[in-house]
């Protein structure tokens, strides 16, 4: 069964990795695209809330890895559909695989297997899923953070760089809810942690930014969590951030960068 966590939104994925329906009438909105692999569950999953993969009007891409992005390009194609994501997050969309410059994360995968070699399942599953054959996505409209984008389900744009430069959150006032891509999880499998908080180094590019982000999700006013990873949450989005900041994985696994000091306002500026 499609898990159905508020009136319009529906959970799909699997056990790894989450991506999310917004419908509205017969259109559809997916926030995020999974991995490769799950392109017939996706249309199974569409298929009990009686939608099809033509009735997707957008895909909004919370940012751009591998298994976030897997399904855009097929979509775009096959539904005619638009596929939105924040202009930073360009060139990551345009070569999925690039692991240098922006796309470099702080911390090392490797090192981290190495502490919890059970962490491994992850990268595998990823594998097995064709996250390394996920193709780039040839046509995007940016994003403008602060907006509300007029496509079904009406989210309002939240930057939350960190994750990834161009990281963003969707605000569904309706509902009350918020979906956070990878810049507040509920699970990180690499460090073994259940819970909200920000995710690792090992895939983060910054993660004290992705800390300093989460101001901007501790004054949204939603009480339904709905994360790139993990089970959703309920209970206000600030006890998941307070918790988050009390995880703090950048304490133990933060990398040479961790310390920046993102908080001084003209970096943030910067940042942002
Ligand atoms: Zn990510
Ligand atoms: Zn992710």
């Amino acid at each position: 069964m499609t898990t159905r966590p508020a009136p319009g939104i529906y959970v799909l994925g699997d056990a790894v990795v989450n991506f999310y329906a917004l419908v509205e009438g017969a259109d559809v909105t997916l926030v995020d695209s999974g991995l490769p692999s799950h392109y017939r569950r996706l249309e199974a999953q569409l298929e009990q809330i009686g939608r099809s993969v033509r009735d997707v009007r957008a895909i909004v891409l919370t940012h751009a890895h591998i298994d976030h992005l897997g399904l855009a390009e097929r979509v775009r194609g096959e539904a005619g559909a638009t596929v939105w994501a924040h202009p930073l997050e360009a060139p990551a969309l345009a070569d999925p695989l690039k692991r240098s410059g922006d796309a470099a994360p702080e911390g090392s995968l490797p090192k981290h297997l190495l502490r919890r070699p059970a962490a491994v399942r992850v990268p595998l599953h990823l594998a097995r899923s064709g996250a390394f054959r996920a193709p780039r996505v040839l046509e995007t409209s940016p994003l403008r953070p602060g907006a509300i984008l007029d496509v079904p389900g009406r989210p309002h744009i939240v930057a939350v760089p960190g994750h990834t430069p161009g990281s963003i959150a969707l605000h569904l006032t309706a509902p009350g809810a918020v979906l956070t891509g990878d810049a507040l999880v509920t699970e990180d499998a690499i460090v073994g942690r259940t819970g909200p908080s920000i995710v690792s180094a090992a895939f983060s590019r910054n993660t004290a930014q992705a800390a300093a982000s989460l101001d901007a999700l501790a004054v949204i006013d939603a009480d339904l969590l709905l994360p790139g990873h993990g089970l959703p949450l309920r209970g206000a989005i600030r006890d998941a951030v307070d918790q988050a900041r009390e995880a703090a994985p950048s304490r133990t696994d933060r990398g040479k960068r961790g310390n920046a000091s993102v908080r001084d306002p003209a970096r943030r500026q910067q940042a942002l």
